[in-house]
């Protein structure tokens, strides 16, 4: 794989805030409709990447649930795993902790398994085809009840060998944390990691709680920490990673501009903090994209992006194989950014 020298799209690192269902592109969405016999309300492709430059956060939520209804079978889940995994590749992508929101599935009659078999036929092989070593992370949809969290979690049971753990995603405000803590007492029970989306759209507050009352290791997003002076003295004290989306916090408009974005002052405060693409075919770039971003709007120096890309391993679920991770965090060392 030929990787673009001295730049910080090919530095080495790791994904840990992407769903893969936010990969789909428009060219993809076309071919899966068209062979599961689905009629998508565009006329072409280009029609489709018009729409994907949605308003506001409604817009987008209305047109990624419509899209997901081409992905039927498990191999369309397959292919949409192996086109990600193809294009992160190409952006020094070397581990991927890959987020699914099986209820989004499983509402449109497409059965659990199907989605997990499916998505890890693309996983098993992805070290081999382009070099990446993955996690996948099962997310519940907060504004679905904690009822229905807790059947998924049930359901997805006789899979738990290709879960490593769970999240929470989907409309923040109004879906505090402590509404899933029985669900997050027994995905802790069957031992699995636990993550959480909390202090994007939603306050500080729900950062703390995702911390105290679902035991959560990591905080997705978790921006709106800085308005809690208090907060990020823990979350830098106990090193708790939180992984940001940059163009995700533009275009879903959390911050106005990139120039804006508080990553600067979270790394000046001593947060383990990570950059990723969240929803990357709808945000307007994929991991590499959004470190080329935050270089050019930050004005990052060349040892600040190698500690965002030290800080992707180190916030990494890869207990399980610390060689690994160590022969990652050695490439980021070597890493030449050159003049
Ligand atoms: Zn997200």
């Amino acid at each position: 794989m030929h990787l673009p020298q001295h730049l910080p799209v090919g530095l080495p690192k790791a994904e840990l805030h992407l769903h893969i269902e936010g990969t789909l592109e428009p060219e993809l969405a076309f071919a899966l409709a068209a062979r599961n016999g689905v009629t998508l309300p565009y006329a072409d492709t280009t029609a489709l990447r018009e729409a994907y430059e949605f308003s506001d956060l409604q817009s987008f939520l209305d047109l990624y649930y419509g899209l997901m209804a081409v992905l039927r079978t498990a191999e369309d889940f397959t292919e949409l795993a192996d086109a990600y995994l193809e294009k992160a590749a190409a952006q020094g992508v070397r581990h991927a902790e890959i987020f699914f929101d099986p209820q989004a599935h499983t509402a449109r009659g497409v059965p659990i398994g199907t989605v997990i078999e499916g998505l890890g036929a693309a996983l098993d092989r992805s070290e081999e085809r382009y070099g990446i070593s993955t996690r996948l992370i099962m997310c519940f949809l907060r504004d679905e009840s904690a009822e229905s969290a807790m059947a998924t979690l049930e359901a997805a049971k006789p899979y738990l060998h290709r879960i490593t753990g769970v999240g929470l995603d989907s409309a923040e405000v109004g879906h505090p944390p402590a509404k899933f803590r029985e669900v997050y007492e027994e995905a802790a029970r069957l031992g699995l990691r636990r993550v959480a989306h909390a202090g994007e759209e939603g306050p500080a507050e729900y950062v703390r709680e995702a911390l105290d009352v679902l035991g959560v290791e990591r905080i997705d997003h978790g921006l709106r920490c800085m308005e809690d002076p208090e907060l990020v003295g823990r979350l830098a004290r106990e090193r708790v990673p939180l992984t940001l989306c940059p163009l995700s916090n533009v275009r879903l408009r959390v911050i106005d501009t990139l120039a804006d974005h508080p990553l600067r002052a979270m790394l000046a405060a001593g947060l383990l903090v990570t950059v990723n693409s969240d929803d990357p075919a709808y945000f307007g770039g994929y991991a590499g994209d959004n470190f080329d971003a935050v270089e050019a709007a930050l004005a990052l120096e060349p040892e600040q992006l190698r500690a965002l890309a030290r800080n992707s391993f180190e916030a990494s679920f890869l207990e399980d194989d610390e060689p690994r991770r160590a022969r990652y965090l050695a490439e980021v060392e070597a890493y030449d950014f050159g003049a």
